[in-house]
């Protein structure tokens, strides 16, 4: 059996456009084996029964996957999809990288939190960047847990979530990954406006601002199920602006911090 090495490498080849003919020259994986490979798609390839045991893979599904702290994945769903990214380092090791805004140590510390209880006793590493810090934590199960990973960048691809990841995230914890997509991408701001009378009052709204609609529509489901009211202010953003839904925003997730 090939090493899951080989299968990164293969699937990183083909992520920069290569021919198939020439990843099976560069990687010596014969064309038949990485086009069932390309066909299944990364995270089912590693996960495929042949390669059981070799990263705690059972069957079809990766144990730590398995194992999930619904709750901070839904949260870290929400982070990554916001403002996160998977990158493939040496022997098949995916580094998570999160950016956090240095303005607000509590969500940053939030984040490492969800890092550690999704895949625990795992290293949450820092980087200093011009005015965030980028949270990084290296893993083979990074893949499993974000299948979006793909070429190119979020908004010029589909986003489209498993149906486990559904099941997690917008139906049994919609309040943990609205937290994490306004944490990330997302803000609460005081609008101030004077009324016919002179008197000026101020009231509260939500935006979460991004450029996949795949990712605007995945909060509007998340939002739906919260019953929050929500709409498209613009076609990169979406608003919660009625009162009662505010409110409800304000509990789950508040001002950043
Ligand atoms: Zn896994």
């Amino acid at each position: 059996m090939r090493p899951d090495a080989d299968v990164h490498e293969v699937f990183r080849l083909a992520s920069l456009g290569l021919s198939k003919a020439e990843v099976a020259r560069r990687t010596g994986v014969s064309r038949a084996q990485l086009r069932s490979w390309l066909a299944a798609g990364l995270a089912a390839t590693l996960a495929s029964p042949m390669r059981a045991g070799s990263t705690q893979h059972v069957g079809d599904v990766c144990e730590r996957r398995a194992q999930l702290d619904e709750a901070a994945y839904a949260y870290l769903l929400g982070q990554y999809l916001g403002d996160g990214c998977l990158s493939l380092g040496p022997r098949g090791v995916w580094r998570l990288r999160i950016s956090a805004c240095d303005a607000y140590p509590g969500i940053k510390e939030e984040i490492a939190s969800a890092v550690g209880a999704v895949l625990p006793g795992r290293h949450v590493g820092y980087i200093g960047r011009q005015g965030c810090t980028e949270l990084y934590s290296n893993s083979k199960h990074w893949i499993c847990l974000f299948p979006q990973h793909g070429p190119g960048r979020k908004h010029e691809r589909t986003i489209t979530l498993e149906p486990w990841q559904e099941a997690i995230a917008v139906n049994r914890h919609p309040d943990r990954l609205v937290r994490g997509l306004v944490h990330s991408d997302g803000c609460r701001v005081i609008n101030r406006v004077r009324g016919a009378n002179g008197v000026s009052y101020a009231y509260l709204r939500y935006f979460l601002t991004n450029e996949s609609a795949d990712i605007l529509q995945i909060f509007e489901s998340a939002c739906d199920r919260l019953e929050v009211e929500h709409r498209r202010n613009n076609r990169n953003s979406v608003s919660v602006a009625r009162r009662a839904s505010v409110a409800k925003l304000d509990v789950i997730v508040g001002p950043k911090y």
